[in-house]
């Protein structure tokens, strides 16, 4: 995966950029917006990883600027602060994803390869799993050519596990797929989202299974012997 790492402390990305590389990824550095401006323009990213505390232009306004242009690079958010506020202002400036400073590697990893698996499954139109056709541009899920009809959170539920097929999403993950951040949703109501779900993929030749202490799966249903 190529990366573009925007972040001013120079100490952080040097380290980054070199664990990273360890890891297989590829990672240009931007020292603040006006550089990443200047990269963005000339390459393809995979990723972004922002920092937002930059000198003169914020992460945030960069970031807005980027998806006025109509740069759909995924990006991940870096920020020094766990604040809420923080979060909800990046993510709706356009963020995919969000980690606060200090973070694990690992962590950090994890992210950037779901970003990556998530735009290039975006790139291919339709996508096919056992019975169940997904159409990623008008967001549709058709079953041998039959439309399946769905409300708002369950397709929401629905996409965000045939993103991730045959690997366990979170509960958690998955109710913030769902849900809104304004959404006074307990936490069993993602419970109904996916007891709705399942009743619906009955016949479709995939079924939602539980993965204990984890979350849920989307998943070939074996055919009866
Ligand atoms: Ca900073």
């Amino acid at each position: 995966m190529r990366l573009l790492l925007v972040e001013d402390e120079l100490d952080l990305a040097d380290w980054l950029k070199r664990a990273l590389s360890q890891s297989g990824f590829v990672a240009d550095h931007a020292v603040d917006a006006r550089a990443a401006s200047v990269l963005v323009a000339t390459t393809n990213y995979d990723a972004i990883v922002l920092d937002l505390g930059l000198p003169e232009i914020s992460g945030i306004s960069w970031l807005r600027e980027l998806r006025a242009d109509g740069n759909n690079t995924p990006v991940l958010v870096l920020s020094a602060h766990a604040a809420l506020d923080d979060r909800v202002r990046g993510l709706s400036a356009g963020a995919d994803d969000y980690l606060t400073k200090p973070f694990a590697l690992a962590e950090l990893e994890a992210r950037l390869n779901a970003l990556g698996r998530r735009a290039r499954l975006a790139q291919e139109a339709v996508t096919q799993f056992g019975g169940l056709t997904f159409d990623t541009e008008t967001r549709t899920f058709t079953v041998g050519g039959r439309l399946l009809g769905l409300t708002p959170r369950e397709r929401a539920a629905l996409s965000a596990l045939m993103l991730r097929r045959n690997q366990p999403l979170l509960k958690t993950a998955l109710a913030e797929r769902v849900f809104d951040l304004q959404s006074d949703a307990g936490p069993d109501a993602i419970e109904v989202v996916v007891h709705r779900l399942r009743k619906k993929l009955v016949g479709s030749g995939v079924r939602i299974a539980t993965v204990r202490g984890l979350g849920y799966m989307l998943e070939v249903d074996e055919p009866a012997a």
